[in-house]
């Protein structure tokens, strides 16, 4: 008899995480038995745990802190886990253990359910430099955005962006934004600012054009401040969370071979369990 299929996040200390809320809601409504679990992988055992996934039950994994790049130097990586220079999301496919980021298509597909029509934007304006900006600017230029401005505190991370994705990303200082903003029919907002305990970030959406999207990659609290001043002005909006649920269907689809719906039934439960904590 065949074993059940069972997929893992791997982290190190094992934070709470929704990923087995996701995937078990999923593999309920698609009927699958299967399983998702929390593995607290420690940094010296990560290489012998992810080499002998399939030996311990596993057929893929999500990795997150503090493994990404170690899962990325350990598998076979796709252009955008190259790009990204993280790994996500792992999966063995003719014993070859292969790896991906989710969180480019997980951004681009919610801005598709979110803000059809958006890819008309000539110009989009980025804020952060981190790894979630990479995955955006990745899926911005595999979309076809032109012209992709990239604005950070620290002007030698937006400047190596550039470097790294190419002639499409024009960098700006942190101080310039407000300049950028009248050209921007699309923004993406990747910093850790307006998370919970951290403050807002300070600008004016009424600078934008009144066509604008504006995406914000923070999740917590669900609405941040950014997001709700959009709204106020009539602009449409993308959040975090859908990106977060978007970003999970690949790696269900890859483990257990039928790919899932990002649902409001998903939403609300999701949403209910962020409000707890
Ligand atoms: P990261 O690699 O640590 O980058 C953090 C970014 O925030 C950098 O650009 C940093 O600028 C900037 N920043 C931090 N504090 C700032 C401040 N006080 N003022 C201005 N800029 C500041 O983190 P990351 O992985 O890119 O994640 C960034 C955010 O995206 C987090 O809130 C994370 O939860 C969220 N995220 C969401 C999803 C999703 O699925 N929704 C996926 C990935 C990430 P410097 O370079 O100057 O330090």
């Amino acid at each position: 008899m065949n074993r059940p299929r069972a997929a893992c996040l791997i982290g190190w200390p094992a934070a709470h995480s929704r990923s087995p809320l996701i995937h078990h809601y999923w593999l309920r409504k698609l009927d699958i038995a299967g399983g998702y679990s929390i593995e607290a992988v420690p940094p010296e055992e990560f290489a012998d745990f992810v080499w002998r996934l399939s030996v311990r039950g596993f057929v893929g994994a999500n990795i997150t802190i503090p493994h990404k790049e170690r899962a990325l130097a350990l598998s076979v990586p796709d252009a955008r886990a190259r790009a990204v220079g993280a790994a996500n999301t792992l999966w063995v496919a003719d014993g070859e253990l292969r790896s991906t980021n989710t969180d480019v298509e997980g951004f681009i597909n919610n801005l598709d359910a979110c803000a059809a029509g958006w890819d008309n934007a000539e110009e989009a304006l980025v804020l952060g430099a981190g790894g979630a900006a990479r995955a955006v600017l990745f899926g911005l230029i595999e979309r076809g955005v032109k012209r992709v401005v990239v604005a950070n505190r620290t002007a030698e991370r937006a400047h190596a962006l550039a470097e790294l994705f190419g002639a499409s990303v024009h960098p700006i200082a942190w101080g310039d934004i407000g300049d950028a903003l009248p050209r921007a029919k699309l923004m993406v907002h990747t910093t850790s600012l307006g998370m919970h305990g951290q403050p807002a970030l300070d600008i004016d959406v009424g600078r934008l054009p009144p066509d604008a999207v504006v995406a914000d990659l923070v999740y917590v609290p669900l609405e941040t401040p950014l997001l709700a001043a959009a709204k106020a002005r009539g602009l449409r909006t993308a959040d975090g969370l859908g990106m977060l649920l978007h970003q999970a269907v690949r790696g269900f689809e890859l483990w257990f071979g039928e790919r899932p719906q990002v649902t409001s039934e998903l939403r609300a439960l999701v949403e209910a369990d962020l409000t707890k904590t």
